[in-house]
């Protein structure tokens, strides 16, 4: 068959600017940011500040360079960082924590991707004269290869207490903070007060074509800013990407419900085919596990593509397929029915 139209479920980050969105980026009022006067760039970084309950923020043109600021910002060359085994910031990243901060990681494999107190506790290391230094924990929340699952803030919270114990500061990739909180209705400012930074996207779900934004308190955003101009990210006229911003803030967040409600959608219909296994999405991820006979994950993603239908292979018989502002409904059931004929 051949497809009227494209369903790309391979990422959120394939959204396109809105007509509105693209209003509101034409309109944008602009100054040299690096100079200190881009008033679109300051409302952005208040306006995430306040929501995030955090002093500062800054605009970043990548969550990558977002994260590894904080890295660099927290963590003491030479020591070790705590963090979940398929984390962004290990896996992702392209090594940069350890080429740019100079940090070794620990991966910690926890049940279902959800770090725990009692794991961080037995991976922080007592100080010796042999040993690495502990240095700083990374979380993530929402957990991308985790399917999207939420770190839940009783389980943030207990980390936070022993991370205060142990005297380790906590970053927080929040890539997909958003969805965590439109999906628990906890506000993302409880979260981001169980850690001393906090990154979170502009260019995933909430639809705008680049950037991402750390926060924190102002003397370490201070020391942002001078890392971030060191990796070269300070941008000047940056008023045409934060108008996205604001617009998504107001426009895109809430709706990130109906994601979840297509990604729930999309899981129902394809555990309806015979043999396969979907991981349960609490947001807008959804993890297909194939049949261990027939099609593997290549075979299926392009065998979906030839009937219009993009998804990420995720391992050699898992797939994984994300919504977005840009997929609606009927796009999932039609991804749906192609999964199913691939299967036929
Ligand atoms: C996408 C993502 C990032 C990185 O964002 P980029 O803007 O692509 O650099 C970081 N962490 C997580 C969990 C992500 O999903």
């Amino acid at each position: 068959m051949t497809a009227s139209r494209i369903v790309d479920l391979r990422s959120d980050t394939v959204t396109r600017p809105t007509p509105a969105m693209r209003r509101a980026i034409a309109e944008a009022e602009v100054g040299d940011d690096v100079l200190g006067d881009d008033p679109t760039v300051q409302r952005l970084e208040r306006a995430i500040a306040d929501r995030l309950g955090k002093e500062a923020a800054l605009f970043f043109p990548s969550g990558i360079m977002a994260n590894q600021t904080a890295v660099q910002v927290l963590a003491e060359p030479g020591g070790e960082v705590v963090i979940e085994a398929e984390g962004h910031i290990l896996n992702y990243e392209a090594g940069a924590a350890a080429r740019w901060a100079g940090v070794q990681m620990r991966p910690v494999a926890a049940p279902d991707n959800l770090m725990t107190a009692e794991l961080v506790r037995a991976a922080a290391r007592p100080p010796g004269r042999y040993s690495v230094k502990t240095t700083l924990v990374c979380l993530e929340n929402t957990h991308n290869a985790g399917g999207g699952r939420v770190l839940a803030l009783d389980a943030m919270r207990a980390i936070r207490a022993t991370c205060a114990e142990l005297g380790l500061p906590i970053h927080l990739d929040g890539a997909r903070l958003w969805n965590a909180s439109v999906a628990s209705g906890v506000p993302e400012r409880d979260y981001a007060a169980l850690a001393d930074t906090v990154m979170v996207t502009l260019s995933k779900g909430l639809g705008c074509p680049i950037g991402s934004m750390l926060a924190g308190t102002a003397e370490t955003m201070d020391r942002a800013w001078h890392i971030r101009r060191r990796l070269g990210g300070g941008m000047r006229q940056a008023g045409i990407l934060a108008a996205a911003g604001l617009h998504a803030l107001e426009h895109h967040r809430d709706r990130l419900a109906d994601d979840h409600a297509n990604a729930r959608l999309l899981a129902s219909l394809a555990a309806r085919i015979d043999g396969v296994r979907v991981v349960e999405p609490q947001t807008n991820i959804v993890m297909i596990d194939l049949p261990a006979t027939g099609p593997d994950a290549a075979a299926a993603a392009s065998g979906l593509a030839d009937q219009g239908v993009l998804v990420s292979e995720f391992g050699p018989r898992r797939l994984r397929a994300v919504t977005h502002l840009d997929v609606d409904e009927d796009g999932v059931r039609a991804a749906a029915a192609a999964l199913a004929r691939v299967f036929e």
